[in-house]
């Protein structure tokens, strides 16, 4: 009797688990590998568009590799997973199914506790490769309570799979970390070389055209021009590190109204449903380094993205998990703005920002965290607000990534375990680092006013309104030192015009 493997939209690898071991075990012939793409869990949000074409595209190209491999493949459309394997297993009469662990809590549990009963056959789900930490867990045993950073989970990540290590053990460069070198606005003659774009072939238009009838999803799917195979997604590495790598350092927190990617990789679409690996990019900027194309600013900083910051966000995700959806540490409880929707807002970062989510799906780090973010934990909206909003419009969004970045790092709803300060700033950090204010109806060296710029206030007022809370905070001393030159009187009309920008939105 055939064994069905399941494969999920976000789990195309190359060498995938579960193909290997019950290819090994039974044989190719006696294997039926099934896709399902699943109408409601396509519909359990207003997804962007573009990112539905993405998973679907890949999916079916994905589905088409493997037969060209030999493989029978069976892909199902059905108006759930369960009912798409029911389907295909009374199809083909299978008595057990093996698959992968998702990524996703809810997929997750739904593997393992419910799988089984629901099909009536037996289900083995094998563990998740798709991560380092799937191989290497640097901390085990910490309890949820308690706090580790982010560097000390680098550090021990770099040494355990030697990256950017000399012979001796040092870091290569002399440094761990070369953050001073970076952080540059970017400057008027610099022009960053677009990402590569990919012409839809058959396949893809015929996605575009299945998800444009769909109801429902933010932004277009006309206009998709991302990699859907594993041949592509190699090639857009290539094209970062030929083009942008060396550059990536110095403006990875540098924003711009005329440029969305700048020196950024945009690879976190392709990397998160399994087009390209960890391992496998880490080892293609480190020999670029080798051979002298980046300098160690630039290699080591965006290493440091890749099996630091993203292996530490998925790992706080499981150990947090599934508490931090409620977190809400600074009783955040004001809805999100409509503006949210439309971009629809004088603020000019935050309307570029918002209509650059809304049409691409994608904008770069600083700007989530910094506009979006800030902006929100500032405001006072409710975390899980903002977390469903980024889920919807970005093309790389997933639960695992989402709910650690947004609630965790992004509104420090979290108590501080994944940050250990909230990422808020005035106009004055937004102004250094972007052009977004030249050109803005309001004026980013006021805090009140009619020109005050919002960004101000609204720091202003979050200052005033946690004083107590940021003055225990041995980071935020410096802030809050600032408030010591307010009057009663300043305090009393920053509140107030506070009140005033949060009952315009
Ligand atoms: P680059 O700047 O080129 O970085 C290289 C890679 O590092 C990325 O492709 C990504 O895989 C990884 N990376 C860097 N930082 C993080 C991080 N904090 N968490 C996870 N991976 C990281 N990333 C997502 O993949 N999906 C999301 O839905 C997502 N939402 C975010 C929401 C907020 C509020 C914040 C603050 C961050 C979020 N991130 C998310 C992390 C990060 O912003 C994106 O991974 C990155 O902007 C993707 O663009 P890039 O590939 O050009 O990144
Ligand atoms: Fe944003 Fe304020 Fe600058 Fe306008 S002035 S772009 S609202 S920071």
């Amino acid at each position: 009797t055939p064994v069905t493997v399941w494969i999920l939209g976000d789990q195309l690898l190359r060498a995938h688990p579960a193909i290997e071991a019950v290819e090994a075990q039974a044989g190719r012939r006696n294997m039926r590998i099934v896709l399902v793409e699943s109408d409601a869990r396509i519909a359990q949000m207003p997804y962007q568009r573009k990112k539905i074409v993405l998973i679907l595209s890949a999916m079916r190209h994905y589905a088409a590799s493997l037969r060209e491999r030999g493989y029978l493949v069976d892909e199902v459309r059905a108006p759930s997973f369960v009912a798409g394997l029911q389907r295909h297993i009374a199809q083909h009469r299978s008595q057990r199914l093996v698959t992968m662990a998702a990524a996703e809590y809810e997929t997750r549990r739904f593997q393992q506790d419910y799988l089984s009963q629901a099909l009536g056959i037996s289900v083995e789900v094998l563990p998740n490769t798709q991560f380092l930490t799937g191989r290497r867990n640097p901390f085990p045993d910490v309890e949820p309570s308690q706090r580790v950073i982010m560097e000390r989970f680098y550090r021990a990540m770099r040494r355990h799979f030697d990256v950017l290590l000399e012979p001796d053990g040092s870091p290569t460069g002399g440094a761990w970390n070369f953050d001073r070198l970076n952080r540059r606005p970017l400057p008027r003659s610099v022009a960053p070389p677009p990402p590569l774009t990919f012409e839809p072939d058959a396949i893809t238009r015929r996605v575009i055209a299945e998800v444009e009838a769909r109801s429902g999803g933010v932004g277009t799917a006309t206009g998709f021009a991302l990699a859907v195979t594993h041949a592509q997604a190699e090639a857009a590495l290539a094209d970062f590190v030929a083009h942008r790598l060396a550059a990536f350092g110095p403006y990875e927190d540098a924003m711009s109204a005329a440029h969305d990617v700048l020196f950024h990789s945009m690879l976190s679409p392709y990397l998160n449903i399994g087009l390209l690996e960890p391992l496998q990019i880490v080892r293609t900027v480190e020999e670029a380094y080798r051979a002298g194309a980046a300098p160690i600013q630039s290699v080591e900083g965006f290493a440091r993205q890749i099996i630091g910051w993203r292996e530490y966000i998925y790992w706080q995700y499981w150990r947090l998990m599934p508490g931090l959806r409620d977190a809400n540490a600074w009783n955040a409880t004001r809805p999100l703005p409509r503006f949210f929707w439309s971009g629809d807002t004088d603020m000019r970062c935050l309307r570029h920002v918002i209509e650059r989510a809304i049409a691409t799906g994608y904008t770069h780090h600083i700007e989530r965290l910094m506009i979006v973010c800030n902006f929100c934990l500032l405001a006072g909206i409710r975390p899980s607000e903002v977390n469903d909003w980024f889920l919807a419009h970005y093309v790389d969004a997933y639960d695992w990534v989402m709910q650690p970045n947004v609630i965790g790092m992004g509104l420090n709803a979290d108590g501080g375990l994944t940050a250990t300060k909230p990422y808020i700033a005035s106009a004055a950090y937004i102004r250094k680092m972007s052009d977004y204010c030249d050109g803005c109806r309001y004026d980013p060296k006021r805090r009140i006013g009619p020109d005050a710029c919002p960004f101000n206030t609204l720091y202003w007022n979050f200052l005033i309104r946690h004083e107590a809370t940021l003055r225990a905070n041995p980071r935020m001393g410096p802030a809050v030192l600032g408030l010591a030159r307010f009057d009663a009187s300043e305090r009393e009309a920053v509140t107030r015009q506070a009140e005033m920008v949060l009952g315009e939105n």
